[in-house]
């Protein structure tokens, strides 16, 4: 009979004891490459199996079918993501992990943004913190966070940001409906403040390449305002001066504010949204452009089809030097992709026959499942039905406090091209 002390001997002779505590997670085999490059997810259909049970947000390590250490992350059996990876290396997910985090969040904002005052301080994966995301808009931070294990940290988190930068109020706004995939609630307000905040009437101020922007709480969208295209919107002014400049989808007015301070003839934005419209109105006067700004309620579809229609003997009047399409995301996922490419086409059809000879087309994209070279596929489709050729005169991306992992495809989402109409 064998020696019962025989078996006792761990089957996984690899494991160490100071991570003996933690549940392991054992990816199949084969499915372990996507880590190793770089990606944070691990999803449910690759895993092979868990050590030990653990609860949904917990911090675990993982590992491959042979037991080779692959990092560390939070567990979520309700999620289709069953492990978001946070680092490659052993840690402990607590307060001085976070700062540590936060610490180096700030710091590549500071190295490559070093004017910005408002801007996304955390972008969670680019930044190896899946499921967070803070943006600064001047002294107010704000939290979103859409995964379990970052939520069950959110006390840490918030002192973590309170270290590093110090604002006079840190606000939550969860409201996306990833949350509801992480088996959680939407959850929006107050997490620490100065002073007593009311949310009703409180409105984010962020300055922008030295202009200034408003938008209530309740009004703004995603965190309040669109910080991706804040380096954009310097480089759109370029083409600016002595313009008749359109801004399509101009929301709080980020574009037409920045095309009328560098000297633009007259800038016209249209929004769908009344709102929009009012709020972009009241951030022109505020930055003393209101004479050069208008702004209309309308949808750029009917508007751009109005403006293109013609009877039988009539031509279209090209007016605009500088028009800028900065549209929504017309697809959520890959099954309505070509009807957003006819969107897409049918926009810059339109758009360039409104523009004069040697005119500036300013186009933008922030569809994850339309990559660049579908997107500028169909803006050429699109000239060549307006018998336009264009010169591409720059190519654009998101601003890099939205750093871009090429290994994490899902960081990449903006995209963006400047047509010269070259004849
Ligand atoms: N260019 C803006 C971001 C645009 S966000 C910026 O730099 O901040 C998209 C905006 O398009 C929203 O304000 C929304 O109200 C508006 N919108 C969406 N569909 C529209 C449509 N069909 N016509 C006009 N506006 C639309």
């Amino acid at each position: 009979m064998r020696d019962s002390k025989v078996t006792t001997v761990p089957t996984n002779l690899h494991e160490d004891s100071s991570a003996s505590a933690m549940t392991t997670v054992i990816v199949r085999p084969g499915e372990s490459e996507r880590l190793l490059a770089g990606h944070p997810w691990l999803y449910k259909g690759s895993v092979l199996r868990l050590t030990r049970p653990t609860a949904d947000g917990e911090l675990v390590q993982v590992k491959d079918h042979r037991q080779r250490f692959l990092g560390m992350g939070f567990y979520n059996s309700q999620s289709k993501i069953s492990v978001r990876l946070l680092s490659n290396d052993r840690i402990t997910a607590d307060a001085p992990f976070f700062r540590d985090r936060l610490h180096s969040a700030l710091a590549l904002r500071k190295k490559h943004m070093p004017d910005a005052t408002s801007f996304r301080l955390v972008n969670a994966e680019s930044d190896f913190l899946s499921g967070l995301i803070v943006d600064k808009y001047e002294d107010t931070a704000v939290v979103q966070i859409s995964s379990l294990g970052m939520d069950q940290r959110k006390g840490m988190i918030v002192e973590a940001i309170h270290a590093a930068i110090k604002p006079q109020r840190i606000l939550e706004r969860s409201d996306a409906a990833a949350r509801r995939f992480e088996g959680l609630d939407a959850s929006s307000g107050v997490l620490k403040e100065a002073q007593p905040t009311d949310l009703e009437t409180l409105t984010l101020s962020p300055i922008l390449n030295g202009l200034k922007f408003e938008v209530g709480w309740s009004a703004g969208h995603k965190t309040g305002m669109y910080l991706d295209q804040q380096t954009n919107y310097q480089c759109a002014s370029q083409w600016a001066k002595g313009a008749q400049v359109l801004d399509c989808f101009s929301f709080l007015g980020g574009f037409a504010l920045h095309a009328a301070r560098a000297g633009a003839a007259h800038v016209h934005g249209i929004d769908q949204s009344e709102d929009a419209v009012a709020a972009a109105s009241r951030n022109a006067k505020l930055n003393g452009l209101q004479d050069t700004c208008s702004f209309e309620a309308a949808n750029v579809f009917d508007w751009l089809k109005a403006k293109t229609q013609t009877g039988p003997h009539e031509k279209v009047l090209p007016r605009f030097d500088l028009i800028i399409l900065d549209p929504p995301s017309f697809t959520r996922n890959r099954d309505s992709v070509a009807d957003a490419l006819r969107g897409y086409k049918e926009i810059h059809l339109r758009a360039l026959k409104l523009l004069k000879s040697k005119g500036i087309l300013l186009t933008f994209c922030c569809s994850h499942h339309v990559d660049r070279n579908m997107f500028e596929g169909v803006i050429l489709s699109a000239a060549y039905d307006a018998q336009r050729v264009l010169r591409r005169v720059a190519t654009f991306s998101q601003s890099l406090d939205h750093p871009v992992i090429p290994t994490i495809p899902e960081t990449e989402y903006l995209k963006g091209f400047a047509f010269e109409i070259a004849r």
